[in-house]
């Protein structure tokens, strides 16, 4: 790693304070960073209501580029990587983190900070391997920001070079739901981690939650792995994730997939809606970079876009059902029994 890359060196201590730092000064430092977060004080927003869930549609020109990239084998061997750090621009620097990952700015923020973590070697995305550093980050980064995680055919803009995202938590409207916990449906326990699944959102969102950091990362491997059973494939099953860390537990969001981009982004002329959704989209945000369609987008198109590119609830129950058979796996059941104490005291507290 080039020194004249790195801004500072993260190995414990404040990251949430040097990533604040870390977005003031490349603002002053790098001119297309200031006038990204220029233009986004000036982006148009507005909720809407859907059957059972909220979204929050944005109108960010400036990710245009992000919604449209091709994730074309073919194109992205033609191209030069943009997240390996001989080819950022000359003024992006990052907070080096445990000597694995580079902290930097997105250049096209969706919020008022937003960072892409980068591996410091070019590598594929691949949540499997890496989902003790994503555990890490989220601990570290602290209860201020959530880490997100896009899967490398649905939504990554570099599937080639693995990265993760972070940004400040509590504005995706999803956040917002599962501090409810009766917007839950407890699924199964397996090793100590809760799976509980949200319900009515217009599409799968499966919950991992625990407070030990290799528990938590092999029961999400376990999870990959009945995914991948169920669908008869090797690859990493199509999903978004964002991470949530919290007096000392983690949430796991993970949105599995069945689909990049619906069929409406592949339409001509008027007809064409140009919306790919990714792990912001999935949370809750829906990004629309042409003004026509952040006009029209309604309740069931959004609803038609979501249902269209998760995986549908009879495969992620057969997938769970194969997780309450392994070993140390207790059922709904026996978890509902056991837990009768901690909800009274829960109820008195
Ligand atoms: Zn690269």
């Amino acid at each position: 790693m080039n020194a004249d890359k790195i801004y500072s060196n993260f190995d414990g201590g404040n990251l949430q304070c040097l990533c604040d730092d870390l977005v003031a000064e490349q603002q002053n430092s790098w001119l297309e960073l200031g006038e990204a977060y220029g233009s986004l004080k000036g982006v148009r927003a507005r909720d809407l209501e859907c059957d059972g869930f909220a979204v929050r549609l944005q109108h960010n020109p400036g990710r245009t580029i992000n919604t449209l990239a091709s994730v074309d084998r073919q194109d992205i061997n033609a191209r030069k990587c943009f997240l390996c750090a001989e080819n950022l621009p000359p003024e992006q620097k990052g907070i080096l983190y445990r000597d694995e990952h580079l902290i930097l700015c997105n250049p096209r923020p969706v919020f008022h900070s937003h960072l892409t973590v980068t591996h410091i070697q070019h590598g594929p995305q691949n949540i499997a391997d890496s989902i003790d550093s994503f555990l890490r980050l989220a601990a570290d980064l602290g209860p201020g920001w959530t880490v997100l995680y896009n899967g490398p055919q649905c939504g990554a803009s570099a599937p080639d070079h693995l990265h993760f995202q972070a940004v400040p938590s509590g504005r995706m409207p999803v956040e917002k739901v599962i501090v409810d916990e009766k917007s839950q449906a407890l699924l199964a326990e397996v090793d100590g981690i809760h799976l509980s699944r949200i319900l009515r959102m217009g599409r799968e969102i499966v919950i991992l939650k625990g407070d030990n950091r290799t528990a938590l990362g092999n029961a999400f491997k376990k999870f990959l792995s009945v995914l991948q059973e169920v669908l008869g494939i090797d690859e990493e099953p199509m999903m978004n994730i964002a991470g949530l860390y919290k007096e000392g537990s983690w949430r796991l969001l993970v949105f599995p997939r069945v689909k990049h981009r619906p069929d409406v982004f592949f339409r001509e002329g008027d007809e064409r809606v140009v919306v790919s959704p990714a792990v912001i989209e999935m949370c809750g945000v829906v990004v629309a970079p042409m003004e026509r369609d952040f006009e029209r987008l309604d309740a069931p198109l959004v609803e038609g876009i979501f249902k269209e590119v998760s995986l549908d609830a009879a495969t992620v129950d057969k997938a769970v059902a194969k997780m309450s058979l392994m070993a140390h796996s207790r059922t709904k059941h026996e978890i509902l029994i056991s837990q009768g104490s901690i909800l009274t005291k829960e109820g008195q507290s």
